[in-house]
Order: C-alpha cells, then sequence, then structure tokens
C-alpha cells in the first residue's frame, strides 16, 4: 500500500470523552470515527486489524470443526417471545417494528435464530453434532457505551452455537472451544487468563470468560500467579485453613459511644480489626404459595464476615435459595434487633433471624461485635459460650493474601478485560424453542448446546491497552495494520532514495508482508509520527545521506531493535528474520 493511495486520517489531540487510552490512540490514529454513541465507523487502517482478528478467529474455528454461517442482523420477536427473552432482555434489546407494525429486535446474540435454523433442519442423531458459527454485527443498548469500541452499542461478535446428542458429547464440544479460544488469544499476541466463570448454579453450567489483563479492565479478577487458577471475584472460592482458638477471655458488654464501625470499635479497644465481626442485615423475600392466598413472606438474615472483609450477597443469595434476597430496611432491622443499625450482633438474638456466619467467622475466638444497644459492644464473644454455633458458609469476597482453592499457593487480585466467552448451555434454549432430534432408538430427545463469544473489536482496545507508549499504539505483529513502513526522505526529489524504496516495497510485496510505502513526500517527523501512532511493528528509512554510504536505517517499534544502519543488501533478509521472530508459534 502506498500512502498516497491511503486515507490517513490522525490526529493531535484526541476527543474529550475518549477516557482509556485504547480509545484516545484508536481515536488519534484514525481507526475509528464516532458517529453516535457507541457507534463507530470501522476507517481502512482500523478494518485492517480488525480483519486480521477475524482471520485467525476464523482459522482456529475451522481448525476447530465448526462451520461458518451468517444470520441475519433483524430477528422477529416471535423468537425472542418463544424463549422468554422479549421480557427478560430488558433496554439493551433494541427493538422495533417494521410498516406492517409487526415487532422485530436488532440481535444483541443469536441464540434464538440458531436453534430456530437447527430444530428446522435437524431431524436425526446421525446430523450431529454441529457447530456453527458466524462474525457479525451485534446491537446492544449498552446504558453506558464508553472506552471507544470496548463497550459500544454496535459492535463485532463472532459467536458460536455448538449442538451435541448428549451432555457428555456437549462438555467435550465445550474443552474443544476452551482449547481453540486459547490458541486464539495467544496466536494474537494478548497477556490472558481463562478465568472461572461458573455460577455454580442447580442445572449445572460450565463457563470460562478470557480476559485480557489491564488495569482498566472493568472486571475484578482473582487468581493464582503460581498456578492457572483464575476467577471473577464475585465468583471465587474464600477458603479459610484457620482453626478456632479455645476462649481466653470472659463476654465483656463495653461502652463504645460513637464507634458504629468496625474500624473505630478496633481502634478504640486497641484491637486489630481482624478481631471484630460485621454484622450485614439482608431481607429475603418471597411468596408463599402454599396458602391459599398467596403471601408475601420476609426472613431476616444477618450475615457475619470479619472486619476487614465484605459480605458477596451473590454467594449468600444461592445459599439462601430461590428467593429474592435485599438489604433489609432500617424498619425491618428495628423489629428484628431492637436497635439501630451500628451496634448490631449475633448475640442474645430470637429465633426469628437466621444467622449465617462466613467460615473465616466461625474460626474466630474472643471477637468483639455488635451488642444489640445504642453505643455498646461485647468483647471477648466466644462461639458455643456466649451464643450458639452458627451456620457457617462462604459468604464473603476473597482478598488478595487468601488461599488459592487449588491449594497451590496464595490468591493475588489484577482486573481484566472479558475478550471471549465459553457457555455450556444444556438444554435451556433447546428445550424452548422444542429443538429435538430422533436418537439411535428412535426416541425423540432435547438437543444439547454450548455458546461461545468473542469481542472481535473489543480485541483491538484490549490489545492496546496492554500495548502503547506515549508515542502511540505498538502493535503485536498479528495484528498491526502493516507490519513494515518504509519511510523514504525526498521521495520525490531523489531518484536514488525513490529506486531504493520502491525496489524493497516491490521486493517485501511479491514476498507477501503487508507493507505500507510512505511516499507523501512528508518531513520525516511528520512521518516518523504518524507510524509511531499507528503502531507500525518495523520501520526503515531511506535517505540520500546513508544511501551514499549504502545504508539504510532499520527500528522496530518494540525497542527490541534499536535504529541501526543496515547495509541496503542486507535489509530484505534482516525484515525477514524480524518479522519470523515475532510470528507466534503454537
Ligand atoms: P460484558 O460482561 O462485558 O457486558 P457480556 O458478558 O454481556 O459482556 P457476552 O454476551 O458473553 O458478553 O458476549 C461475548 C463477547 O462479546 C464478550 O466476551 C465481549 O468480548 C463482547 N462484547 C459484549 N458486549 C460488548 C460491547 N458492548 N462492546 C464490545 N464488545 C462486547
Ligand atoms: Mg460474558
Amino acid at each position: 500500500m502506498r500512502a498516497t493511495q491511503f486515507f490517513l486520517n490522525t490526529l493531535k489531540e484526541a476527543p474529550a470523552d475518549a477516557e482509556v487510552i485504547s480509545h484516545q490512540l484508536m481515536m488519534r490514529a484514525g481507526m475509528i470515527k464516532r458517529l453516535a454513541g457507541g457507534i463507530y465507523t470501522y476507517m481502512p487502517v482500523g478494518l485492517r486489524s480488525i480483519r486480521k482478528v477475524e482471520n485467525i478467529v476464523r482459522e482456529e474455528m475451522n481448525r476447530a470443526g465448526a462451520l461458518e454461517l451468517l444470520m441475519p442482523a433483524v430477528q422477529p420477536a416471535e423468537l425472542w417471545q418463544e424463549s422468554g427473552r422479549w421480557e427478560k432482555y430488558g433496554p439493551e434489546l433494541l427493538r422495533l417494528k417494521d410498516r406492517h407494525d409487526r415487532d422485530f429486535v436488532i440481535g444483541p446474540t443469536h441464540e434464538e435464530v440458531i436453534t430456530d435454523v437447527v430444530r428446522k433442519e435437524v431431524k436425526s442423531y446421525r446430523q450431529l453434532p454441529l457447530n456453527l458459527y458466524q462474525i457479525q454485527t451485534k446491537f446492544r443498548d449498552e446504558i453506558r457505551p464508553r472506552f471507544g469500541v470496548m463497550r459500544g452499542r454496535e459492535f463485532v461478535m463472532k459467536d458460536a452455537y455448538s449442538f451435541d446428542r448428549t451432555q457428555e458429547a456437549a462438555l467435550k464440544t465445550y474443552d474443544v472451544m476452551y482449547d481453540a479460544y486459547r490458541r486464539i488469544f495467544t496466536r494474537l499476541g494478548l497477556n490472558f487468563r481463562a478465568v472461572n466463570a461458573d455460577t455454580g448454579s442447580i442445572g449445572g453450567n460450565r463457563s470460562h470468560e478470557f480476559h485480557v489483563i489491564a488495569d482498566t479492565g472493568e472486571d475484578a479478577i482473582a487468581y493464582c500467579p503460581s498456578s492457572d487458577y483464575a476467577a471473577n471475584v464475585e465468583l471465587a472460592e474464600a477458603v479459610c485453613t484457620a482453626q478456632r482458638p479455645a476462649a481466653s477471655k470472659a463476654i465483656d458488654k463495653v461502652h463504645t459511644p460513637g464507634n458504629s464501625t468496625c474500624e473505630a470499635v478496633a481502634a478504640q479497644l486497641g484491637l486489630p480489626l481482624t478481631a471484630t465481626v460485621k454484622s450485614v442485615v439482608f431481607a429475603n423475600e418471597w411468596l408463599d404459595k402454599n396458602e391459599t392466598k398467596p403471601a408475601k413472606k420476609v426472613q431476616i438474615v444477618l450475615a457475619l464476615v470479619r472486619g476487614d472483609h465484605e459480605v458477596n450477597d451473590i454467594k449468600l443469595g444461592k445459599l439462601t435459595g430461590v428467593q429474592e434476597l435485599r438489604l433489609a430496611t432500617e424498619a425491618e432491622i428495628v423489629a428484628a434487633f431492637g436497635t439501630q443499625p451500628g451496634y448490631l450482633g449475633p448475640v442474645g438474638l430470637k429465633g426469628e433471624v437466621r444467622v449465617v456466619a462466613d467460615r473465616s467467622v466461625a474460626a474466630m475466638g474472643d471477637f468483639v461485635c455488635g451488642a444489640n444497644a445504642a453505643d455498646y459492644h461485647y468483647a471477648g464473644v466466644n462461639w458455643g459460650r456466649d451464643l450458639p454455633e452458627p451456620e457457617v458458609a462462604d459468604i464473603r469476597n476473597v482478598v488478595e493474601g487468601d488461599p488459592s482453592p487449588d491449594g497451590k499457593g496464595v490468591l493475588a487480585m489484577c482486573r481484566g478485560i472479558e475478550v471471549g466467552h465459553v457457555f455450556y448451555l444444556g438444554t435451556k434454549y433447546s428445550e424452548a424453542l422444542q429443538a429435538k432430534f430422533l436418537d439411535e432408538n428412535g426416541k425423540p430427545a432435547v438437543i444439547e448446546m454450548g455458546c461461545y463469544g468473542i469481542g472481535v473489536t473489543r480485541i483491538l482496545g484490549a490489545a492496546i491497552e496492554q500495548n502503547f507508549d506515549d508515542r502511540g499504539i505498538i502493535w503485536p505483529l498479528s495484528i498491526a495494520p502493516f507490519e513494515v513502513v518504509l519511510c523514504p526522505i525526498g521521495y520525490k526529489k531523489s531518484e536514488e532514495v525513490k529506486a531504493q524504496a520502491d525496489k524493497l516495497y516491490q521486493m517485501l510485496k511479491d514476498a507477501g508482508v503487508d507493507v505500507m510505502l510512505d511516499d507523501r513526500d512528508e518531513r520525516p517527523g511528520v512521518m516518523f509520527a504518524d507510524w509511531e501512532l499507528i503502531g507500525v511493528p518495523l520501520r526503515v528509512t531511506l535517505g540520500d545521506r546513508g544511501l551514499k554510504e549504502g545504508k539504510v536505517e532499520f527500528q522496530s517499534r518494540d525497542g527490541k531493535v534499536e535504529k541501526r544502519d543496515v547495509e541496503v543488501g542486507e535489509i530484505f533478509e534482516q525484515l525477514r528474520v524480524e518479522l519470523a521472530s515475532r510470528q507466534v508459534s503454537l
């Protein structure tokens, strides 16, 4: 590609609404243009990188035995009503009507459409398994589109859907996809982790998110640096290895005026925060259908965690069952505990309140907690002696330094950007849409499904979050819009410069290298700034001065090749070596 025939539109300044570096740099490099909130045009330079991501994804999906198809963006509402998601999906689902007043949606995902295709086409076990994928534009009316293409409203996704005869076969397909994802993100040159996102809900699902590690990531991840354990912070198991010590103090009611937090009480008593117990009150609401008239029931749940820990309401919610869990109101608290929040605790409670202690709280002795009286706490509290043994469960968020659930070290925290998601669905959609087949015995059976997404456009932003400096983007070779840029100084003035630049350009093109020849005849500073911003991995500068001595200047954007003079006759070979060394091998 020649720069004069290309459409370059780099900017000095990023727009004010670009909060993260990848958004700023993609705008400045002219990769994307904003049309409306979360809606972008992918400019030629940006589209080149998108195509490279797509090609790697496509190669690996094909390799894993998936078949490409392309589904419509506009989908009839009836399918969404059938699956139940017309009601459930909420305002992220963009709904519209056609001229006949029929309801449609713009697809945020394609489980309904693909299941409809398969239920109509697949009759026999002989047609299974099937794994179908597409690379297609999605629309989700995100409440807060931001970070450029990372949280857009319109974005490109690779979505795959697998159909198997049995759960066992479906879980094997899941493993094949998991493996394909590892290959994809490795080939893309990203620092990533597969994160366990299994919600552990009844019916058994299996789910992993693939996260690119970056400080700007929206998700908090707990991982073990000495093993491959990683999980969403909300889902990571909090292990307690401590044993409860024997009681050594008598229970003591202490006056703690105004000290309503664990921190304040610990400071007053000269104790570590880890000697205090935090009381958080929830209300569990459900509809009792057993009575003749369905009635709303509420149970108060007292969740106890150590003063330095936080309650995890997802874990608590799972424990208390299918009901609706929310924080208790002040009135509910006063009714159950006889006092205002701030001085609550588990001692002396009547049977009405369900007390759930975190594992680490159950392992405490001589602890401090609220006394259910304003301005008073108990100190020296011990389970079994001063109050009944509690119900014990994992109900807190993990923190840095907790033992890793796999027993192979301690947990560390990082942030991640979700770029991919593999999900074992079971029969959720096939049941709802009645996608069945006749098995070997001629008996109808529901198809087992899985779904697998990759955020193609989000990957660009995530890759930049990991690879940039103050001059711009530093693309991994695999997704750089161009692999090599040639910067001739005085292209239109010097015969020699033009001849050498054209010759090298042709050689590289013939060798299949993705090369850009900057024939704009711009000053070196302008050329360098543009290509450093755009992030082309390798650069060759050709000028009269160097060529007189038979030399050109060579450097790499990633800093591995510092600026150096190379014989004209050797530059092609050197480029080949540097390109090969940046090729990811699996
Ligand atoms: P998130 O939790 O980030 O909202 P999600 O769980 O809703 O994502 P999935 O439904 O699993 O996303 O979609 C598959 C992939 O599509 C995600 O892993 C992500 O890479 C990408 N993706 C999802 N939403 C967006 C968006 N608004 N903009 C860009 N990419 C997106
Ligand atoms: Mg997801």
